[in-house]
């Protein structure tokens, strides 16, 4: 499985009027499963085609470990690429389908059946094995797809594009942990394209998020979650997102209005900074605290596990996730203290410190 190198690559469809993918220095290493998170039009496919040969990119290089591959084909490249909506030979049966990347790289046929019977367990695909393609709805025949892209071991990468769009809801958590148990035996290198947070951070080793044609954030699932680098990344994950409050470093201490919220740890300069905080370390009480500030509920959603009390501080919206059963009244007034490990500090949406 390869390492896949991206040098200053970059992709713009207008001439160099608007970068779609702005130049990037980057590497997806072997054997790893990458989640590829990012909004509608960030990016995503275009850097996905760029890694599969579909799309030269206007500048930069690829290397597929020491070979580079910035002009080369896909066919040339040793990847397997499943897209959004299934791609099969609708006359062959389910068999065939699954066969046929390995029959087309002569593998042999005992071999080819071992590996189709055990992508095919694994996916549920058994009992319709001698079943022609166009036979199965469209959500079948999308893991038929799958199956596709996963039943070859040795190649470079397999690239996933939003792979379960058309699946059923109900199984799709089932399919996540398949791909995830079908990595684990082939380690494959894997780029997973997905706008679902909760499909990104469930089935990846590691989460790169892309925003505006920049990837602004890669790393575990938890680190995202629990030390967002951007403020992006702080709103992009999570539900509801990250509490964003503007605030002042004055000294070494951090104020929100006239009330301080906490020191300053990292020797910040004084000026206006924007305060995170996820709703999840929010602590709310009836009783002032210090540091912190004073908020008024505005009402609360009941989640059935979970509170989420909605409060202002002065115009400004913080969301509190409480336990179930809380009992704010609207109007009520409140303190929330932001816990110092938890609360990070940004300037021009990225963080440049904490509490
Ligand atoms: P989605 O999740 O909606 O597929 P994405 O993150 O995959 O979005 P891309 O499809 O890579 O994003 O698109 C990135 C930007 O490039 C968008 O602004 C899009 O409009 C533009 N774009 C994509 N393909 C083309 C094209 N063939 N010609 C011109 N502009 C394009």
């Amino acid at each position: 499985m390869a390492d896949i190198r991206l040098e200053g690559v970059g992709h713009s469809y207008d001439g160099g009027r608007t970068w779609a993918l702005k130049p990037m220095t980057w590497t997806w290493r072997g054997s790893r499963a990458y989640a590829l998170l990012g909004p509608s039009g960030c990016g995503k496919t275009t850097l996905l085609n760029i890694i599969s040969g579909l799309l030269t990119p206007t500048v930069g290089r690829i290397w597929f470990d020491d070979r580079e591959v910035t002009g080369v084909p896909t066919a040339g490249r040793n990847i397997a690429q499943v897209f959004q909506f299934p791609v099969l030979y609708e006359e062959m049966s389910v068999y065939d389908n699954l066969a046929f990347p390995l029959r087309n790289r002569k593998v042999p046929k005992q071999e080819i059946d071992r590996r189709v019977r055990q992508v095919s367990r694994l996916l549920g695909l058994e009992e319709v094995l001698r079943r022609r393609s166009r036979r199965l709805d469209p959500g079948r025949q999308q893991i038929v797809s799958l199956g596709r892209g996963l039943v070859r071991h040795e190649v470079a990468a397999v690239l996933l594009d939003e792979p379960l769009t058309v699946v059923d809801p109900a199984l799709k958590w089932t399919l996540r942990s398949k791909l995830k148990e079908i990595h684990r035996d082939t380690g494959h290198t894997l780029v997973y394209v997905t706008h679902d947070q909760t499909e990104a951070l469930t089935f990846a080793d590691e989460v790169v998020v892309l925003n505006d044609g920049a990837i602004v954030q890669a790393g575990e699932p938890a680190e995202l979650f629990l030390s967002p680098a951007h403020e992006f990344v702080g709103h992009f994950i999570g539900s509801p997102g990250m509490n964003v409050l503007p605030a002042e470093v004055s000294g070494d201490v951090v104020k929100a209005g006239r009330s301080v919220v906490g020191a300053v740890a990292d020797g910040l300069p004084p000026g206006p900074v924007r305060i995170g905080v996820r709703p999840e370390f929010v602590r709310i009480t009836a009783e002032r605290v210090s540091p912190g500030v004073a908020a008024r509920v505005k009402g609360t959603d009941r989640m059935g596990a979970y509170d989420l009390v909605h409060t202002t501080v002065g115009e400004h919206q913080v969301i509190a996730k409480t336990e179930a059963g809380s009992s704010y009244e609207p109007g009520a007034l409140t303190f929330l203290h932001f816990p110092a490990e938890r609360t990070f500090l940004f300037r021009d949406q990225v963080r440049c410190g904490s509490l």
